[in-house]
């Protein structure tokens, strides 16, 4: 665990950290009014943008999903990271460097200046995959390497480029190197770089080509390994780093790093098979080709490329183009992309070499341009999934004629755009040899078919909501609560939990606040809302934004603004930091905090009463018990904080 970056540090971060920039290494921005950009969100699957950022107050909210906060919390939700780790990983690209608290033992201390996890796994990759790459380089054992990729046509300078290395067979000594390094048993193989065995730590790569597996701000987060040794005893011609809590094989994507500024220029993306083709590609001038890493295409991928191509409706569609080998397995990848492909706005293309060849084989066989003239050429992915199906069927004979039809009739019923789908009735229907009316019935009747199931993509947004509500009255404004207050920002954090962590709290303790536990008055509008639409109680049957959804629509115009604000703003996780306090306990103890200060306000004026009484005896005996009571109460609540 971290220790705590000093404050002021923080602050620095936060200011010098250009969020836009930031937002911009995954998600592609464009211009959406004055001061704010808007794309794809990474938080949530949207077909449309709804994801802004407001770079001069260093701000995202996302009106899908109801992300939103600063810079670091983005970092945090969009690569998992904690608050830390997404300061070190800003400090780190802006070279700030960081200070942390000497533990003072209040509070759990954390050990000392440890780096976050994440900072450090990303480390050990690093002088892992220098290792490799200088044992490719100098190694006589890596011959054999360095041999494979001559073979493939990859020199010297290109295995540079790229960072390949080479993966000594000893079998510890990557291991060895990690440890020299400073690093723990427990973070090297954690990382999935070293393996611990009944005879000790091992190298988890050994005797293999390595491809280092960058992730989309260039840091190496993994690695592809090849075979090349006959005696290699793992017979699997690649091994690839498992999951770790830095990499998700259902969603790396190999030249990410290299790929996402043609992507999001070009609007195109190229979706090769492996390593060496990735490689081939760029040095083909084809600069937006990326792999995936021992999986299939799935849909995680295609979440990652359409934030980059702006994979939107309506607008000029993006490309996207699949290369397969020639062969059974190439053809059943590739229909299997075809499956996935309503995910998409884009337009689908596949391109298959006509000798089947990989890019890999066709620039070293035939040179760039034969790189290129494959991916120009080529096929709209509805062509290819037709004439892969009509492939299988006997054309010259009738009944084989029909069953082809009832085959690839649902292909060109799912073909979204019309315009589209009349010319591919004419075109399939002339294939086929038959007549285009026969063929357009019975791509209408596919299309019914598949309309009446139920479409798990087209739960578009209903969230948008009746944003005309607010304007139709004055608004009235409440005077902004003032959080440098404490009991006004213990009021704040509260609401912030309550909305947007309901089941954190505990029910019948939230239930029981007076209405003027809060004082700020925009806070009380909220909390009316929070009464008028249920209370707590009735948290637990929404989904978070559907709750936030049910308050917003019971409050009063004038908190019309402030109300999704506390609903998606972050909660000061220094808070947490510095508390050290799992959220369950922050939670309770918010709660606690406006209790006690509700009971602290009453005693204020019972005593302010107990002045005024006078000689008024009874008032006053009256007034000393409710006091004592009060008092009481008080001690209880803060014992009960302890
Ligand atoms: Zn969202």
């Amino acid at each position: 665990m971290a220790g705590l970056i000093k404050a002021e540090d923080v602050q620095t971060v936060k200011e010098r950290a250009n969020i836009e920039d930031v937002v911009r290494e995954q998600v592609t921005l464009r211009q959406a009014g004055m001061g704010s950009l808007k794309g794809l969100c990474p938080f949530h699957d949207e077909k449309s943008p709804s994801f802004t950022v407001r770079p001069a107050l260093g701000v995202y909210h996302c009106f899908g999903c109801g992300e939103g906060g600063d810079v670091i919390a983005y970092l945090m939700g969009v690569d998992h990271l904690t608050f830390s780790e997404a300061v070190e990983r800003l400090a780190g690209q802006l070279g700030i460097t960081l200070r942390y608290e000497e533990s003072n033992g209040r509070g759990g201390p954390r050990d000392g200046a440890a780096p976050g996890k994440r900072t450090r796994l990303v480390e050990a990759h690093r002088v892992a995959a220098d290792y490799y790459h200088a044992a490719l380089v100098d190694s006589g054992e890596a011959r054999a390497g360095r041999a494979f990729l001559l073979a493939k046509g990859f020199d010297r300078s290109v295995a540079a480029t790229f960072g390949v290395g080479y993966a000594p067979g000893g079998g510890t000594s990557l291991a060895a190197e990690l440890q020299s390094k400073g690093f723990s048993t427990e973070e090297m193989v954690t990382a999935g770089l070293v393996g611990r065995g009944q005879r000790g730590l091992y190298d988890r790569f050994r005797g293999r080509v390595v491809w280092p597996i960058r992730d989309i701000t260039g840091d190496t987060i993994g690695f592809g390994a090849r075979r090349i040794h006959d005696d290699d005893r793992i017979e699997a011609k690649y091994l690839n780093t498992s999951d770790t809590p830095i990499y998700k094989k259902t969603s790396v994507l190999y030249g990410i790093d290299l790929a996402k500024k043609p992507m999001s220029q070009q609007r195109t993306a190229v979706v090769v098979e492996g390593y060496t083709d990735v490689m081939a590609a760029h040095l083909a001038g084809v600069e937006t080709a990326v792999a995936t890493c021992g999986t299939a295409f799935g849909t995680d991928h295609i979440k990652v490329l359409r934030r980059i191509l702006r994979d939107e409706p309506g607008s000029d569609p993006a490309k996207v183009i699949f290369t397969f080998d020639g062969d059974a397995a190439g053809q059943k990848a590739a229909m299997k992309a075809f499956d996935q492909d309503q995910r998409w706005a884009s337009q689908s293309f596949v391109a298959v070499a006509p000798a089947g060849q990989d890019p890999n084989e066709l620039l070293s066989s035939e040179g760039a341009d034969a790189v290129k003239a494959l991916i120009d050429g080529a096929q709209p992915m509805f062509e290819f999934a037709v004439r892969t199906r009509l492939a299988a069927f006997d054309l010259n004979r009738a009944e084989d004629r029909v069953r082809a039809m009832r085959a690839v009739a649902p292909i060109v019923g799912s073909i979204r755009d019309q315009a589209l789908r009349v010319e591919y009735v004419r075109s399939v229907a002339g294939w086929l040899g038959m007549d285009v009316d026969t063929f357009g019935r019975e791509v209408a009747k596919a299309g019914r078919a598949a309309a009446a199931q139920p479409q798990p993509l087209s739960r578009q947004a209903q969230q948008t909501g009746d944003n005309s509500a607010p304007e139709r009255e004055v608004q009235h404004v409440l005077p902004a609560p003032d959080l440098r207050n404490p009991v006004v920002m213990a009021e704040r954090q509260l609401l912030q939990v309550i909305l947007q962590y309901p089941d954190a709290l505990l029910v019948d303790e939230v239930q029981l606040l007076p209405a003027e536990a809060f004082t700020a008055p925009a806070h009380r509008a909220i909390w009316d809302a929070i009464v008028a639409a249920g209370g707590l109680a009735e948290a637990t049957k929404f989904s978070a934004r559907g709750w936030a959804n049910a308050v917003a629509s019971h409050a009063a115009p004038a908190v019309a603004e402030l109300l999704p604000e506390i609903a998606v703003a972050s909660l000061p996780v220094t808070l947490e930091q510095e508390t050290g306090l799992p959220p369950e306990r922050y939670a309770d103890a918010l709660v606690q905090r406006v209790r006690d200060s509700v009971v602290s306000r009453k005693i204020a004026d019972a005593m302010s009463a107990l002045q005024r009484a006078g000689d008024d005896d009874q008032l006053a005996r009256r007034l000393s018990e409710t006091l004592t009571q009060l008092h009481r109460e008080r001690a209880q609540l803060r014992a009960g904080m302890e």
